[in-house]
């Protein structure tokens, strides 16, 4: 039985491809029916996927993935269930967008060294003048055939060590779990196993963001494989955290990853919606 939840995914108003109703659109066709829009640090997207959703008869999870800087790694928290007009996780997402503009153009003026020219310029043509995201240039860069697709670019020019990186400066871990739950929403780290930490660093981070009162694991994630799944179930049994599933879907010219597919959590999972009020 594939999973009829899907708690994490993009729009156009991040990094995704599909507007907020083409999203909620292609959700309702591949059989979902309880689904979130989770775009980086902005909620710009909540209102059209509202309508939208609402129009379909398609059960809307309001939601948010924040970015957080956490001991010299970047993990990102999802907000489920957030008020889109909170003026404290408002706030802060407004910070967080203020350090992308800048590093935007740091990764410019970098790649500009590089011999590149151009790609603020052409990132920011990507973006529509919304969030801009290392996503943003990476479709630039594969438009100048400076890679010949987003994984290899990324590889190649965007991550630690290569010309193109800048390293993030996002919030505090207790100020995303804050932000959260000032907009009355449930936190979940999204994607645990895709953190490139080891595991005694990665049962710390789930340590403190229990202690800080973090809800959820996404456990099923449209980028964690099958064995992940049984780990991270795991993992949240032992830090007595609820589990999420979200595919953190970008749009259709990610083709590994397809909204409709995930399947359900493993036995003795406690789900995050468990407490949730919906119709289905
Ligand atoms: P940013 O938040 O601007 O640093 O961009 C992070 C985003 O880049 C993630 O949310 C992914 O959508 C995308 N991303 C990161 N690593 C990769 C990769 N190796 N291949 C494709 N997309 C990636
Ligand atoms: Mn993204
Ligand atoms: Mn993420
Ligand atoms: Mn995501």
């Amino acid at each position: 039985m594939p999973n009829r939840y899907d708690l994490h995914a993009h729009s156009t108003a991040s990094d995704g491809t599909l507007s907020p109703s083409e999203l909620m659109q292609r959700a309702h066709a591949a059989g979902i029916q309880v689904m979130a829009l989770t775009d980086h640090d902005t909620l710009e997207g909540l209102p059209e996927a509202a309508a939208s959703a609402q129009e379909l008869g398609l059960e809307f999870v309001p939601g948010v993935e924040v970015s957080v800087t956490w001991q010299g790694t970047t993990v990102h928290i999802v907000g489920l269930g957030v008020a889109s007009d909170s003026q404290v996780l408002g706030r802060g997402l407004a910070g967080l967008r203020e350090f992308r503009d800048w590093r935007a153009e740091e990764i410019g003026r970098r790649l500009a060294r590089h011999g590149i020219d151009g790609a603020f310029e052409g990132a920011f043509a990507y973006s529509n003048g919304r969030l801009i995201s290392r996503t943003h240039f990476a479709r630039f860069l594969v438009e100048k055939r400076h890679a010949p697709d987003l994984r290899a670019v990324f590889r190649r020019f965007l991550v630690d060590g290569k010309p193109g990186f800048v390293a993030g400066q996002w919030a505090e871990l207790e100020d995303a779990v804050r932000w959260i739950h000032a907009a009355g929403g449930q936190a979940v780290i999204a994607h645990p196993a895709r953190y490139k930490v080891t595991r005694s660093k990665l049962r710390r981070l789930f340590a403190e963001f229990a202690e800080l009162g973090g809800e959820a694991l996404e456990v099923v994630s449209g980028s964690h494989s099958r064995d992940d799944y049984f780990t991270m179930a795991q993992h949240a049994r032992d830090f007595g955290l609820l589990a999420s599933a979200g595919s953190d879907y970008h749009g259709p010219e990610h083709p590994w990853i397809e909204l409709g597919r995930l399947p359900e959590l493993p036995d003795r999972c406690n789900a995050v919606w468990k407490d949730w009020h919906i119709s289905h």
